[in-house]
């Protein structure tokens, strides 16, 4: 089988895809930007044992006003704790369905291979010796909970039009039986 891989190119953000992080202070609550991918995996990877608090940035207290608010300003998903920081060459992304219902998560290889679960996963270790020293539990494929209220809303618009035409059409089948 002859499959083409795409190779990302990541001077475009994709559509879907995370652009901001963001960690909320386990003592006063407001959330915090956090810079970099890497910077917020760390975080979560630990964040059970060891919560993030404002005084982890530099000259930042818990008396200075939050860096954003969780509001509908724009869509938040929630990821949970603890999640294996992503094995170095990976790229682990997020990408947030069109329609805003769920995220998708994949890992992008070193040699450009995505994988898409822990059967891709599973694929790739044997066919790549070079990364035995890797783990399945080092992948790991959960995906962050969407804030409904964050969700725009023209998108929960066409969802309630949506469900309202299928209960309609429902309602329609019932008729004609
Ligand atoms: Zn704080």
């Amino acid at each position: 089988m002859n499959k083409k891989q795409k190779i990302q190119d990541d001077s475009k953000p994709r559509r879907g895809a995370i652009d901001l992080y963001a960690a909320q202070c386990g003592k006063c609550q407001k959330w915090r930007s956090i810079a970099t991918k890497e910077e917020y995996e760390e975080l979560r990877c630990k964040f059970m044992d060891d919560p993030y608090t404002c005084d982890r940035q530099p000259n930042v207290t818990c008396d200075d006003p939050a860096d954003l608010e969780c509001d509908a300003t724009r869509t938040w998903v929630i990821d949970k704790p603890n999640l294996p920081k992503t094995p170095a060459g990976f790229k682990r992304e997020l990408i947030l369905r069109s329609d805003y219902s769920k995220l998708d998560a994949h890992y992008l290889t070193p040699t450009g291979k995505k994988v898409r679960c822990q059967g891709e996963v599973v694929q790739f270790l044997e066919k790549h010796p070079e990364y035995q020293h890797l783990k399945l539990d080092d992948f790991n494929f959960t995906v962050p909970k969407i804030l409904e209220d964050t969700i725009p809303p023209e998108v929960r618009r066409k969802r309630a039009e949506k469900s309202a035409s299928k209960k309609d059409n429902d309602f329609d089948g019932k008729r004609k039986n």
